[in-house]
């Protein structure tokens, strides 16, 4: 099992399910809202091999974390993974756009500068902004879209940067998403729970269980589940996110 998107801190019994997920995952992303956090979560989560904790800074935070935006800045030569970041275009957050903007140009142009980092991108209603400022940093790394919910037209664009594209079992529950899903190449894909803020049937999507998708997906791409976890594994292999053999 694998999880490239998660909120493990937030769990309500985060500690309890640590030990789990470490050993029934082979590689877990945890993401982080704010620098800070991520400074926390790096030493409760330290002795976890399998769980790789990502410096973030949420945009729809972007206001109340401001200050740390140094502290982000800062950190992202000693981070390996960067997430969660990137621009909320809703109207919730049309107030901090610019503010938004801002963190996640110079976090881009950090990784780049940084030698390129894996960076989990947030990019609902701003997919568009998004792949602009990626494009002015063609060496940031290896961009991850977590729960694309763009355009079919931002889809491709991002296809052709070469983009990957995080998905989850909600995303699959939908018309749009499975739609979207079906134009992403299979090369792209990676598996997120991005629990436990997606719910499914009332429970929060564990990290254990966001290779779930791999059900969904063998229908869209019409191969086995066994196939498309293989795939699945496949792309994560290209990563090259260096876990310890
Ligand atoms: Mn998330």
């Amino acid at each position: 099992m694998i999880d490239l998107h998660t909120h493990l801190d937030l769990y309500p019994n985060a500690l309890d399910i640590l030990a789990r997920v470490n050993k029934e995952n082979r590689f877990t992303l945890a993401v982080t809202t704010s620098p800070r956090a991520w400074l926390a979560t790096s030493q409760v989560f330290k002795g976890h091999e399998n769980i790789m904790v990502a410096l973030g800074l949420h945009p729809e935070v972007a206001d109340q974390k401001f200050s740390e935006l140094n502290l982000l800045l800062s950190s992202i030569h000693k981070a390996d993974f960067i997430g969660e970041v990137g621009i909320d275009g809703s109207s919730k957050y049309s107030k901090t756009l610019e503010k938004q903007e801002l963190i996640f140009d110079s976090t881009i142009r950090e990784c780049e500068k940084a030698g390129g980092r894996i960076i989990s991108i947030h990019s609902r209603g701003a997919a568009s902004k998004i792949l602009s400022i990626i494009r002015k940093y063609p060496s940031c790394g290896t961009p991850i879209l977590h729960w694309f919910s763009g355009s079919i037209t931002e889809l491709k664009e991002a296809v052709e940067m070469r983009c990957y594209f995080s998905v989850n079992s909600l995303m699959l529950k939908s018309q749009k998403g499975k739609d979207l899903a079906s134009k992403i190449p299979s090369e792209l894909v990676l598996p997120e729970s991005d629990g436990p803020f997606a719910n499914l049937n009332g429970k929060p999507i564990m990290p254990w269980e966001a290779m779930d998708i791999c059900s969904d997906l063998s229908k869209i791409w019409n191969i086995s589940i066994s196939q498309s976890k293989k795939q699945m594994m496949r792309n994560f292999e290209k990563l090259n996110v260096g876990l310890p053999q």
